[in-house]
């Protein structure tokens, strides 16, 4: 669908895939005024196809739209995008056994031809839809994940909160790091004191205490409002689990695994579900977690979630959606 300043938003249509047009003066390709989302639909046994909390994706991306000066999409053109695009790919999305997904990206830019730095008056809407192989192939892995001090990928007043494509370039540099250290993953500090977790480049972060809390950063504006976060905090609490959101220093989350305070690690995301981390590295020292394998709680809670998601366990929240 396409928005005008003028119009407000138009029809919307199911195309084929394809490349798309766009001017070489289009405001995205200059100013980065872009913003997505990211979802799954799932098959259950019946046959049926489900998406899980998809208003809160809706809401985060009006929350980006607004911040980066883009048209708000009404959560039910939100849901209706999606319904539309998994019902042309129906047949994309794998079978119900198989712990795979139809993955969806929702996405909205600026298409003004116009050089001139303001909010583009004309944006454009699309979702594509592509089949996602499981995650982990071989079984869960722990991930091994590199704390950097040399790059942040947020900074107060900036764009942190916001799902949009600048602040993934920020976070390539990290992952490089990251990957040339050896590690899975890259680990971002905040921005003014380089001391607190914010969050991974593409996952929120947890720890989980000897005595049974379950602690997470808190959400300052510069780490992104996960909806796999906030849903582990609801599953922790029925668990009889303390939840805390709250600011988390990495020194000190790195002295709490030596002395075993902390005894279990993970991030989350809709990719990856959630994944235990294994380990830390960094310039100056590596730290373990737990045991180094993937922790009980860190994998009931991956369990049950994925249970709700394919439909194998009441939906007691009633997070689910049908799509088709
Ligand atoms: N943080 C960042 C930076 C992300 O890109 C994502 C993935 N959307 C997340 C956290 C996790 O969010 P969600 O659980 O909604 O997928």
């Amino acid at each position: 669908a396409r928005w005008t300043e003028e119009s407000g938003w138009g029809e919307s249509s199911v195309l084929p895939y394809g490349p798309l047009q766009l001017s070489p003066a289009a405001a995205v390709l200059h100013y980065g005024q872009e913003i997505f989302e990211g979802l799954k639909a799932f098959r259950h046994a019946d046959g049926s196809v489900w998406t899980f909390r998809p208003e809160a994706n809706a809401e985060r991306m009006q929350r980006s739209a607004r911040r980066l000066a883009l048209p708000e999409l009404p959560v039910e053109d939100f849901l209706a995008s999606l319904r539309a695009v998994t019902a042309a790919d129906e047949p994309w999305v794998p079978k119900a056994t198989s712990e795979e997904s139809l993955y969806l990206r929702p996405f909205m830019f600026a298409s003004e031809e116009f050089l001139g730095v303001r909010a583009s008056q004309t944006v454009d809407y699309y979702v594509i839809a592509s089949p996602a192989g499981p995650y982990f192939p071989r079984g869960v892995q722990p991930l091994v994940v590199w704390i950097t001090d040399e790059y942040a990928r947020a900074g107060a007043g900036g764009t942190g909160a916001a799902k949009c494509g600048g602040n993934y370039a920020s976070s390539l540099l990290g992952k490089r790091e990251a990957a040339e250290n050896g590690a899975d993953e890259v680990l971002f500090l905040d921005s003014e004191t380089h001391a607190s977790i914010d969050e991974l480049s593409g996952m929120n972060v947890f720890a989980l205490t000897r005595d049974g809390r379950l602690l997470t950063p808190a959400l300052t504006g510069s780490i992104l409002e996960g909806v796999t976060r906030a849903s582990i905090l609801r599953l922790a609490a029925d668990r009889g689990l303390e939840v805390v959101e709250q600011r988390l220093v990495m020194s000190e989350v790195l002295d709490q695994l030596g002395t075993g305070e902390i005894t279990e690690m993970f991030a989350c995301g809709t990719a990856a579900v959630i994944n235990p981390i294994g380990s830390f590295a960094a310039r100056g020292g590596s730290w373990t977690v737990g045991d180094g394998g993937s922790g009980e709680v860190t994998l009931a809670l991956r369990q049950e979630l994925t249970d709700i998601q394919y439909g194998r366990v009441p939906d007691r929240h009633g997070w689910l959606t049908r799509l088709v």
